[in-house]
């Protein structure tokens, strides 16, 4: 019988990693390209496919799925990308059905990574959970019955835009004090100088976490600060989907418990009483270098039975 493997995309700023995953989620191949080398969307689009095609090697192409910042799942649409080089609103899942010949779903990379957590991290079996991912920025995507929220315009899920600070940090997005200028890489940082008054000297967020873990004291009060606004936004977000866990994936987590004891307590105080002790909060269940392609492979496989 012939293999049938669907395609894994995950565009990023500077480097696009794809992948073929089969059902069970096993990737069977992988390989990349350099996203900022391709002026065009087009161009890039003729590379990836033939990246893929070049991969198959017998097996049948079933769909690809796309995760892309800005991703909109309805319009298969990137809109307004602030770091990608291509502008405007780009019909990426047109130009890669009309090269491919396949099916192609798109959407926002953390809504894909949430998808991989439910199809094959540990989320397996979960029908309501909110997935959480973290970098240089803060993403989420929101399980609800078993499927994604896509809201009315297909941008649901946008936690990491949460105000928990009112007239805060300066956001990207615009407006002040989002959630996303404390919990991503350079919001601990920020919180980091804060402390020690140092606004020279280059420190990054790994290096804060290793001096929290060595005991020191600037360092632990960043991460506690982080974690108390962390789980204040999260305690806030179970109130709209009741859900059974939160993962949370990549970046600052990765420190461990400097991050997620504080984390958890804050989360504790500030959740409404009816949900105390139902919801887990856990690390992601995929493996950082997978996730992505993995995620953007589960938007063709969501639905197929396993
Ligand atoms: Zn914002």
């Amino acid at each position: 019988m012939t293999q049938r493997l669907a395609a894994g995309i995950d565009i990023g700023g500077t480097n696009t990693k794809f992948g073929l995953v089969d059902r069970a989620g096993k990737i069977v191949f992988r390989d990349h390209v350099d996203t900022g080398a391709f002026a065009q969307a087009e161009a890039f689009a003729d590379a990836v496919v033939a990246g893929i095609r070049a991969g198959l090697d017998g097996a049948a192409l079933v769909g690809i799925g796309i995760g892309a910042p800005n991703g909109n799942f309805f319009s298969g649409s990137i809109e307004q990308a602030p770091n990608l080089a291509w502008k405007g609103i780009v019909p990426m899942a047109r130009f890669f059905e009309a090269r491919a010949g396949v099916r192609t779903l798109l959407t926002n990379d953390a809504n894909a990574a949430a998808l991989g957590e439910m199809l094959f991290g540990a989320a397996r079996g979960m029908r309501d959970f909110i997935f959480m991912t973290f970098g240089t920025g803060v993403g989420s995507g929101i399980v609800v019955n078993g499927a994604l929220v896509y809201g009315h315009d297909g941008f649901a899920g946008e936690i990491g835009h949460v105000i928990v600070e009112p007239a805060g940090r300066p956001c990207g997005c615009g407006r002040r004090g989002c959630l996303e200028q404390y919990a991503s890489a350079g919001g601990l940082v920020a919180t980091y100088r804060e402390r020690t008054g140092d606004r020279t000297t280059p420190v990054t967020a790994r290096e804060v976490a290793e001096r929290a873990r060595a005991g020191e004291a600037a360092a632990v009060e960043a991460f506690r600060e982080t974690g108390d606004l962390l789980g204040l936004a999260l305690a806030n977000s179970v109130a709209y989907t009741s859900p059974a866990a939160i993962f949370l994936f990549g970046g600052l987590t990765e420190a461990g418990d400097v991050l997620l004891d504080p984390l958890r307590l804050s989360f504790h105080d500030n959740l409404l009483g009816i949900y105390r002790g139902k919801v887990d909060i856990r690390l992601s269940g995929l493996s950082g270098a997978d996730a992505a392609i993995l995620g953007a492979a589960s938007l063709v496989w969501d639905g197929e039975a396993p």
